[in-house]
């Protein structure tokens, strides 16, 4: 018998994580259990969390619940297969068409997930010879979308139209065709895209833009709709997958050639009836699709921040250890909120990301803004 510990691989395992623990970045699992009102459970403990993508407190709700229980009973668990051999169950039809209907497009199409999207689409629209400009604070699937396309990636300064465009300039004539990609509201600083500048470059430079709406759907509405515009099934709607929304031509040339959505299983039938069951909600409920933005404010005015743009407030700490620390002071004191450290955010930038909800209530807030102004001194 071969020593499996004596192996090379099982090295270099033990090498790289003694280089995460040097850092501060090993990442670690830990069960938790969720529940309705914003309520976690880790370690037998109730935290109140502010680390929940579930801006509408969907995942929860009782409507949301039943629709996804009647379509496991009635259909199954699983799809089956990939969506264009049997595993394209009808709830996914009249999924993509409220999505499509939701975000004023002609057609949608429903991937397994957001990151799935993202690893299909700019793939199947761009490649070798044509130019990738992605924003530097793009999530982690939309470079890795630009980087399997092949194409030519360029990063531009976060929201910095100037640099967008000075790139343009210098980058677009070398290329056939050339994308943008960008989000409507940053998944770890809660800032908005300047899209109405954004797609105007695009259009002199005749530039095709993703918009990777995951934070933006039923929290932050209003506004600029790009040519392409992705999102997740998984925060506001509680339920999972992913989408994008466009013309009919884009959405039946990404159903023949994004291979992060041929060659992977369709979505279980009770995914699409959660996601359809909460769009209902969020369009027939303003008043709930309303309060996390307006909580996020509350929380920024009483810590003395920008007023807030989305539901995503961070609070800036720097290295990576400290916002552990941050962090594991306010679960002693009954909060969740998980510490973001590179390489998601960038070095120097460790950050509590605190997400409100409308299933918080503005005690919860404001108990939480007390206990952070307390604890930063
Ligand atoms: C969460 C997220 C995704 C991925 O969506 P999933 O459905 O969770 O895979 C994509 N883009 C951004 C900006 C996200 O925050």
């Amino acid at each position: 018998m071969i020593d499996p510990n004596a192996s090379s691989l099982e090295s270099f395992a033990r090498a790289k994580l003694a280089e995460l623990d040097a850092g501060t970045l090993r990442r670690r699992l830990r069960p938790t259990l969720r529940g309705t009102g914003a309520v976690a459970e880790r370690d037998g403990r109730r935290l109140v969390s502010f680390s929940c993508n579930d801006y509408l407190g969907l995942a929860n709700d009782p409507r949301v619940i039943a629709a996804a229980q009647a379509a496991a009973a009635r259909y199954g668990a699983g799809a089956g297969g990939s969506r264009l051999v049997t595993g394209n169950h009808p709830l996914l039809a009249e999924l993509e068409e409220r999505l499509a209907r939701h975000k004023g497009k002609e057609a949608a199409l429903v991937f397994g997930s957001g990151y799935l999207a993202n690893l299909g689409i700019t793939p199947a629209l761009v490649g070798p010879s044509d130019l990738v400009l992605a924003d530097a604070l793009s999530h982690s699937c939309l470079w890795a979308g630009a980087r399997i396309s092949g194409a030519e990636v360029v990063r531009f300064g976060h929201n910095d139209l100037a640099d967008l465009g000075c790139l343009l300039d210098r980058h677009r004539g070398r290329h056939r065709r050339a994308l943008i990609l960008t989000e409507r509201v940053f998944s770890m600083d809660g800032d908005r895209a300047p899209l109405p500048g954004i797609l105007a470059l695009a259009e002199e430079f005749d530039a095709w833009t993703l918009v990777d709406d995951a934070h933006g759907l039923g929290v932050v509405e209003a506004g600029a709709r790009a040519p392409l515009e992705m999102g997740t099934l998984s925060k506001s709607l509680g339920s999972y997958g992913g989408y994008v929304c466009a013309s009919a031509a884009v959405i039946d040339l990404l159903t023949s050639r994004a291979r992060s959505f041929v060659y992977t299983t369709g979505l279980p039938p009770a995914s699409a009836a959660a996601a359809l069951a909460a769009l209902d909600i969020l369009e027939s409920e303003p008043e709930r699709a309303a309060r996390p933005l307006a909580l996020a404010r509350r929380l920024t005015a009483r810590l003395g921040l920008e007023e807030a743009e989305s539901a995503v407030v961070p609070v800036l700490v720097g290295e990576a250890g400290a916002a552990l620390a941050l962090s594991a002071a306010l679960e002693e004191r009954g909060f969740l909120v998980v510490a973001i450290r590179p390489p998601t955010v960038p070095a120097g930038t460790a950050r509590l990301r605190i997400a409100l909800s409308a299933a918080h209530d503005e005690a919860q807030v404001d108990a939480l803004a007390e206990a952070v102004r307390d604890l930063r001194g």
